[in-house]
């Protein structure tokens, strides 16, 4: 791997899709009331596969981080998840587990919930009954309530390798017992 001055270096690869020729890119950057961490974007110019991961460049502890989001504060908090976080929203009962697709990303407690919503539009998109979508649709009007503040909501996010956490001084961290993940 070469790196250049600014941090970024790259490298060529196969894509885990395809088998064609992809690229790799990693960025190191500092986090701050976190630690430094290595940001990986690989990109398939054959067949348009993206696989974006964050790694810690420091050792971890596995840690469960908890946030009341109530003010647009919260909803700004920074959040750090690497593809092994999973995430809770316990008043909606949804839980997001990390899938082998799951992106790792540097982001806002915001853009979580973002998220959340845009795989609670997909399961509209694809309830198997008039229940199932009525359901979905309900957990999508309350998620959009509370990106507007007008509801409040817990959010967790939990990783056995401790490189995701909620950067927010009202956040409560707690060790994870890597067993439950
Ligand atoms: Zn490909």
């Amino acid at each position: 791997m070469r790196e250049s001055g600014s941090g970024a270096a790259e490298l060529a690869t196969a894509c885990a899709v395809c088998g064609g020729k992809a690229r790799v890119s990693f960025t190191e950057l500092e986090v701050p009331h976190f630690g430094r961490v290595m940001q990986s974007l690989l990109q398939c110019r054959a067949c348009g596969y993206r696989h974006a991961d964050v790694m810690s460049l420091e050792q971890r502890e596995p840690a469960k981080y908890t946030l009341r989001v109530e003010s647009p504060e919260d909803l700004n908090a920074r959040v750090v998840r690497s593809s092994r976080g999973r995430i809770e929203l316990p008043e909606l009962g949804i839980t997001i587990e990390p899938a082998a697709e799951a992106q790792g990303l540097i982001t806002n407690v915001e853009g979580v919930l973002h998220r959340v919503l845009e795989v609670v539009e997909s399961c509209i998109r694809w309830a198997e009954n008039e229940n199932e979508r009525r359901q979905a649709q309900k957990l999508a009007r309350r998620l959009r309530r509370i990106i507007e503040m007008a509801e409040s909501v817990t959010i967790i996010i939990s990783d056995p390798t401790g490189c995701s956490a909620i950067i927010s001084e009202k956040a409560v961290r707690e060790a994870l017992d890597v067993q439950e993940g």
